[in-house]
Order: C-alpha cells, then structure tokens, then sequence
C-alpha cells in the first residue's frame, strides 16, 4: 500500500462522481449548448454572488484568461512571490498579457493593504500602469494559509482608489472557507474576478470554473476561445463539478483534521526544522540541515509514503479525498519510524 501525499491533484473519481458523469446531459459548450456546464457556471456564481462563470479546462487557464480580460499589454501586475500566477505558470502572464509583475513578501502568501499601497507605480510616463491585484486562497507555498475577508476588503479599497482590478485565484478557496466559516458570497463581492478549482480537494479530474461580472464573463469565453479552451461535450466533466458541489465541499475539514495529524508527528521529529502553521490540508516544513531533502523523500518513500520537494530544503503533504484513515495511519507510522 502506498499513500500519495504529493497533491490534493493526484485523487481519481468516485464510484458516485463517474456516475454522475455517465448520466451526464451534454451539448456543444462552444455554440453554449451544453446544459451541464451552465448549470455548473449559474451554480457556482450564484453561490458566489457573481453574474456568470465559465467553465476551463485548467486554473492555469482560468488565471490567465482573468488576467488577460482585466489587463492591456504593458501593465503590471502585483502579487506575493509565492503565488502560482508568478511562480509555476511559465510567465504566462508575460507570454499572453504582455504584463510586468512586481512581487510582494507577505505573510505565508498573504498581502496586506498597507503592503500594497506603497507598491502602486505612480501616474507617471516613465512607469507601467500596476492595474492588478492577485490574490490566492488558500495560498499553497504559505502552507495552505487563509486570507480572512476584512484584509482582503482593505485591499479592495486600496485597488477602487487606484482603479487597480482585484482577481482571486482560488484553486482551494473552499478550503479556505471551510477554515474560515466566511461566507462564500461575501468573498465573490469582494472581488472582481475569482476562480474556484474542481481538481484540488474538490476531487474533480479537471476544471476550473472562472467567475465575474457578466461583461468580464463574456470577453473571457473570447480569450479562452483563443487560448484553446472553448471544449464540445464537456458537461462530462462540469456533472463532475456539480457532483462534487454536492458531497466533496462539507467533508474538506476532515482533510484538515487529517493534516493537524501529520503535523503534530512531524513537528516532534529530529529532522523538522520549521513547520508552518497548519490552517487547511497543507503540511509544508523545513528540513534540518543535516538532512538531504531528495534522500529524506526516498526514504519515505520506500516506507509508501509519497511526498513532494518544494525547492531548497521544503518539504510539502497534502491530505485529498483519497487519503482514509487507513493511509493517515500508515503515514504517520513511516513519519515516526524515519530517524
Ligand atoms: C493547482 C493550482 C493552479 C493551477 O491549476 P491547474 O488546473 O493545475 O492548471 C492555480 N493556482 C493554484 C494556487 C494552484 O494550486
């Protein structure tokens, strides 16, 4: 038996969740006939008090389709050093939006107004325009840290004020919500655009449906038609989404509770250097010194326990759906027999 604790990416469907998709209604989505992914896009900005969604095939996707709509070429861009959008999307941002980023050190990924304010380049010729704000929430290299909503309403005063748009790429925001117990609709004001990933603890083989006001949603479905990512019968995979609304969101604690498991073996370990608070279902430390993190990961390995290197001496677990407490268990057995 091995336990994946690489990615909350790595879980397969359920019984329930391919039978959802098996009785799909699907339709061409690219000619707007699929009835499956419009009721998965209504649900979605319904919940999050948006007026349309879209459905993309990835969140990288849906990042940059944002990030196209909201931008013109030669802008910038201003978000934390850790975020996916700078950090693992191949400066898409650069590639598609023609966009400069000026990045920010905040607090396990999260930015504060008071940050963001000094940041803004001035109305002045020589300088881009800083035009947008990413956010990520939870944020994956802070440790799955949660933004709570009065900082990210500050931040919101501080873009109306410069005429900056405010996106979030919330690829776990249901984890986030599910610590914060805030509410879902308050976050889709807060903002102009967000996403919200299926593939994540949502359990989803993909998608990511993108939300906003109805002018954003329509210049969006332009750019992912562009970017490749207008799909035919892909109600296949929003039936998943819809399956997943209905019975991966309420049990995303339970990973939570999973995560505070391991980090509590972990800490107590000689090799543990740093572990960062554990708010959602990311256990994410530093390496003592005295160990290399490649060997460490083959040791744990050799055990069954797959883990991830996240550069230089960090180590990431993930707890998802297909962790049971069967797999916690020998997780935190291998975790505490590793000298
Ligand atoms: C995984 C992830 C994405 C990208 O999602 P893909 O579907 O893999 O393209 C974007 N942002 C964050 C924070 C992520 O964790």
């Amino acid at each position: 038996m091995t336990v994946d604790l690489r990615s909350d990416t790595m879980t397969r469907p359920t019984a329930g969740m391919l039978d959802a998709m098996r009785q799909a209604v699907v339709g061409d989505d690219v000619w707007e006939e699929d009835p499956t992914v419009k009721t998965l896009e209504h649900t979605l900005a319904a919940r999050f008090g948006k007026e349309a969604g879209l459905f993309c095939p990835t969140g990288t996707m849906a990042n940059q389709v944002a990030l196209k709509t909201l931008t013109q070429p030669g802008q910038e861009l201003l978000c934390d050093y850790t975020t996916h959008i700078y950090q693992y999307e191949s400066g898409a941002y650069a590639l598609l939006s023609g966009l400069s980023t000026k990045v920010l050190h905040g607090d396990r990924g999260r930015l504060s107004a008071e940050q963001i304010r000094p940041a803004i380049n001035a109305d002045d010729i020589h300088k881009a325009r800083t035009s947008v704000v990413c956010l990520e929430n939870t944020c994956n290299k802070g440790g799955g840290s949660v933004y709570r909503l009065p900082g990210v309403l500050a931040i919101r005063q501080v873009c109306r004020e410069h005429g900056m748009a405010l996106y979030l790429d919330g690829a776990r925001l249901f984890n986030a919500l599910a610590l914060s117990g805030e509410s879902a609709e308050d976050w889709g004001r807060a903002v102009d655009m967000l996403c919200i990933g299926l593939s994540k603890g949502l359990g989803c083989p993909a998608g990511t449906v993108l939300l906003g006001s109805r002018a954003h949603i329509q210049q969006a479905r332009r750019w992912r038609k562009v970017f490749g990512g207008g799909m035919r019968q892909v109600g296949y995979l929003a039936a998943a989404g819809l399956y997943a609304l209905e019975h991966h969101v309420d049990r995303l604690a339970e990973d939570h509770r999973k995560a505070r498991e391991l980090a509590n073996v972990v800490q107590q370990r000689p090799w543990c250097r740093d572990l960062l608070p554990v708010e959602t279902n990311i256990v994410l430390f530093h390496l003592d010194p005295a160990y290399d993190p490649d060997a460490f990961i083959l040791a744990l390995e050799s055990g069954g326990v797959q883990t991830i290197g996240m550069g230089g001496d960090l180590i990431r677990l993930v707890t998802h759906l297909d962790i049971d407490d069967q797999g916690l268990q020998l997780a935190l057995d291998v975790l505490r027999r590793i000298p």
